[in-house]
């Protein structure tokens, strides 16, 4: 094979394409990856998951010593230091991006930097931001080119005061207002961080409830913690026009049926993503785009052009990382003929606030809508010795079950730590697992972790800490 032909060309270096260019290349195939940015690892690593839980982490740090002194811990003249704050977020990237360069020289993965253009019959033409393009040849194309931020007709981003995530992770300043469009996931992890450094923050929602993805129960709670750590919230508000007068943004709303107006320095517009695949040539490749714009797969990721398979947000599904790389790992193994797997409706998902919000499965009312005779089980953290320790007792575990066979259907968590608790319950449901085999797993005391096996426990009516 020449220096420009491959067994498997990748072209998005996200956690989707730089994970299958991995296992592909652990599965002995000649891989290359396509990145049009100087810096591997996709909206995730340079401006998505890693610099906002960086964020998020720092902001959590100055709030908690903010409150400190009820633990006998008393700082006298705190400050914020924002410029350091974002030095080192940007020092996480940095060190991320290497990780990932490491990985691809180490298992001789060879990375073209420029843009990728399909041509059809196994070709794409990379073309650099500097020097000439070059054609390169691939048995298999994986399309792995991720989304953009999605803009309203009458709010177009401008960079500065009607902003994207992108903008919102690097702020010189904290801004005296901010409003911030969609109770979503961006919405509430970057509210919450400018939040936390002083901003007046409003999320602006027009669902009856903010996290609509979780559970009832779960969005109802998230929603009185955050008004009560400062946050304000307007759900059932829909904006409907703005207009930037000497630096700031006055927005129009409607709210059950009265005219709204809210103004701020920073309009941060979060309503969702949509699948990026400007300049990628699908039609030359003959590659369907589905209604949204998103690359048509098959259950396999195939696309409509043979030899070409499409992973990560780029396709139908929800857009979450580890979803990308699960995408990854299985087309890499169907292209080596091996027997890939995913379970889609396994995923989990979390909005990384304080507390955290994290699900899986179906929520109570999905699985009623399905026509499921359910059980549930709650527990509260109030009640959970651990939770009462660290002051974080905001929070509740519900488990929701088949009434009939007990085999759990789904789960939602808010509490802080629920991003590492809801991989014991997606465990549990990759295999199979009933509340009774999750309320009988011995969980370590004290852990918050233990709310899981009551709430399990609760299924039945039999938690030990609550009646
Ligand atoms: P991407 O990561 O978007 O990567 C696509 C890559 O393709 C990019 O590097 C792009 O430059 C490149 N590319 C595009 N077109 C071309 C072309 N023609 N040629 C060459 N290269 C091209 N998800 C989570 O699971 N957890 C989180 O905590 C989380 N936090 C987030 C926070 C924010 C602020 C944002 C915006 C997103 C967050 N997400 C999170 C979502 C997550 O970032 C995406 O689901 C994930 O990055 C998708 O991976 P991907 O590989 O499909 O695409
Ligand atoms: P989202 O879909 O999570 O939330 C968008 C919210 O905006 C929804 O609640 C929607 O009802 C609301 N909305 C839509 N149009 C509106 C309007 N005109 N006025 C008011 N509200 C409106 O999207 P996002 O927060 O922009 O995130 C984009 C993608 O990135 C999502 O798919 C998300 O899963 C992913 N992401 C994930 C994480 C994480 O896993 N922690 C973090 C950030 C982003």
């Amino acid at each position: 094979m020449s220096d420009t032909s491959f067994d498997v060309i990748v072209i998005g270096s996200g956690p989707g394409g730089y994970v299958c260019a991995i296992r592909a290349a652990q599965l002995g195939l000649k891989t290359a990856v396509v990145e049009r940015d100087s810096a591997l690892g996709g909206t995730c690593l340079n401006v998505g998951c890693i610099p906002s839980k960086a964020l998020l982490h720092s902001s959590e740090f100055y709030h908690e010593v903010s409150q400190s002194e009820n633990h006998g811990v008393k700082v006298d003249g705190l400050k914020l230091d924002l410029a350091q704050m974002m030095k080192r977020k940007d020092e996480v990237v940095k060190r991320m991006n290497g990780g990932v360069k490491m990985l691809m020289d180490k298992r001789k993965i060879t990375v073209f930097e420029g843009t990728g253009e399909l041509q059809g019959e196994g070709k794409v033409k990379v073309t650099p931001s500097k020097g000439d393009a070059q054609t390169l040849e691939g048995k298999n194309i994986v399309i792995a080119t991720g989304s953009a931020p999605v803009e309203l007709p009458f709010l177009k981003f401008d960079g500065k005061h009607i902003v994207s995530s992108t903008e919102a992770i690097a702020f010189d300043e904290v801004p005296p207002r901010m409003l911030v469009i969609g109770g979503g996931a961006i919405g509430l992890e970057l509210g919450c961080v400018w939040s936390r450094l002083g901003s007046e923050v409003t999320v602006i929602e027009f669902l009856p409830t903010i996290a609509a993805g979780s559970d009832d129960d779960i969005s109802k709670l998230a929603e009185r913690v955050f008004k009560k750590q400062g946050l304000k919230i307007a759900t059932k508000t829909k904006v409907t026009g703005a207009e930037v007068k000497d630096g700031v943004v006055k927005l129009t709303a409607e709210q059950k049926d009265k005219e709204v107006t809210y103004e701020a320095e920073k309009v941060l517009l979060a309503v969702g993503r949509r699948a990026y695949t400007e300049g990628l040539g699908l039609d030359k490749a003959g590659v369907e785009a589905d209604e949204r714009g998103r690359v048509k797969v098959d259950e396999h990721l195939r696309t409509s052009a043979k030899g070409v398979w499409a992973i990560g947000d780029v396709v139908a599904g929800p857009m979450l990382a580890h979803k990308a790389e699960e995408d990854g790992v299985a087309v890499a193994e169907w292209i080596a003929g091996k027997a890939g797997h995913i379970d889609w409706d396994l995923v989990p998902g979390v909005i990384y606030t304080d507390p955290e919000i994290a699900n899986v499965g179906l929520t109570e009312r999905a699985a009623k809508e399905q026509g499921i005779d359910v059980k549930v089980g709650k527990f509260a953290l109030a009640a959970n010795g651990r939770a009462v320790a660290q002051d974080a007792t905001d929070g509740v575990v519900k488990i929701i079950a088949d009434a009939k066979t007990d085999k759990i259907l789904g789960a939602a968590i808010i509490a802080r730590g629920a991003s590492e608790m809801i991989a014991n319950i997606v465990a549990h449901m990759t295999y199979g697992g009933s509340a009774e085999d999750l309320g009988r797993t011995i969980h370590a005391h004290p852990t918050v972790s233990e709310s899981i096996k009551e709430a399990a426990l609760a299924v039945d009516k039999q938690a030990i800490h609550s009646v």
